[in-house]
């Protein structure tokens, strides 16, 4: 869980990165942060992580009330908490396995839970055949996998993505959303910021748009995978999803057999029951929604 309870940041320099910002977001969900740059997003992660401190206002996350948080107890709070980076941030020298079982290693794990665990989470991100690479032999989508399991072989209650796509292929990035996504699915909250508005208007959900410093849309909308499954609610079969999807280009999912932890059948139904959606602003497209909170030209503008 993370709650902003009134929260600004002033910088040193007198900059005020974040404004008077409230926010909630609940045990399970998953949420979009969008802005432009120089709009606060890395502030606000820095606040979360306990990187920085709010100069005033209130940041609770997982629990923990970060002002009033003692330094010694800052590493136990962290392991509450995942987070995936931009630019991966593997050990070169490490294979994939030890990468992530490094993790284990610093908090003293019991060796018979890290050779369990480990080889789990590398599966669950479809990166068996890999587990003995070195991050200079994988692609930058498998890096980014590889970064994920390792946020997640914590267990943590929260994953924090940065820009998780910023370095890989485009049309890798979905696949590295619906992994995310799937995690989330499993019960971990998730923040991703991003500023690939392709990648929001396709996924939907909630998204929280900063400007300036502050929150200035914060609503669940449709994404286009959406629209497409509730499209097909009265006999939808995987066939029609699978072709429907093919045909609005976009990519297949992870193919490592995890995506949800349902079947395709159930996944497609629970996306076609548009549970969640927020239906007080559905008249309007994902185009029209991200155009109205990014003002952004390339998507149409409103
Ligand atoms: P974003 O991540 O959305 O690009 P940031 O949170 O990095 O935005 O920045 C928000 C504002 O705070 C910007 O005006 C930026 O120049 C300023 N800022 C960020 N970090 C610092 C810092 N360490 N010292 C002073 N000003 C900063």
């Amino acid at each position: 869980m993370v709650e902003l309870k009134n929260v600004s940041v002033t910088y040193s320099s007198g900059v005020d990165a974040l404004n008077n910002v409230s926010l909630r977001i609940n045990d399970g969900d998953f949420a979009f942060v969008v802005g432009s740059s120089g709009a606060g997003k890395s502030t606000m992660i820095k606040l979360l992580l306990k990187e920085i401190d709010a100069t005033s206002g209130v940041v609770t996350v997982n629990g923990y009330n970060l002002s009033k948080l003692k330094k010694r107890k800052i590493p136990e709070f962290r392991r509450t908490l995942g987070f995936v980076f931009q630019d991966f941030r593997l050990i070169p020298s490490m294979t994939v396995y030890e990468n992530i079982a490094f993790v284990l290693r610093v908090i003293d794990a019991p060796i018979k839970y890290i050779r369990k665990r480990v080889p789990y989470v590398i599966s669950l991100v479809g990166l068996h055949a890999k587990t003995n690479s070195y991050p200079d032999e994988l692609s930058g989508g498998e890096k980014q996998r590889v970064a994920i399991a390792r946020a997640l072989v914590n267990d943590p209650q929260l994953i924090i993505a940065d820009e998780p796509t910023g370095n890989i292929d485009p049309e890798l990035s979905y696949e590295i959303v619906e992994l995310l996504k799937g995690i989330n699915d499993q019960g971990t909250t998730i923040l991703m910021v991003t500023h690939e508005h392709d990648l929001v208007r396709h996924f939907g959900g909630r998204i929280i748009n900063i400007t300036d410093g502050e929150i200035v849309f914060d609503e669940v909308i449709l994404g286009t995978s959406d629209e497409l499954a509730a499209e097909t609610i009265p006999d939808m079969s995987i066939e029609t999803s699978v072709e429907e999807k093919t045909v609005n280009e976009v990519p297949s999912d992870t193919g490592s057999g995890f995506v949800s932890g349902l079947s395709q059948g159930e996944e497609a139904a629970l996306l076609s029951s548009g549970e969640d959606i927020d239906m007080s602003i559905d008249d309007m497209t994902p185009d029209d929604v991200i155009a109205a909170i990014t003002g952004d030209e390339r998507s149409g503008g409103v």
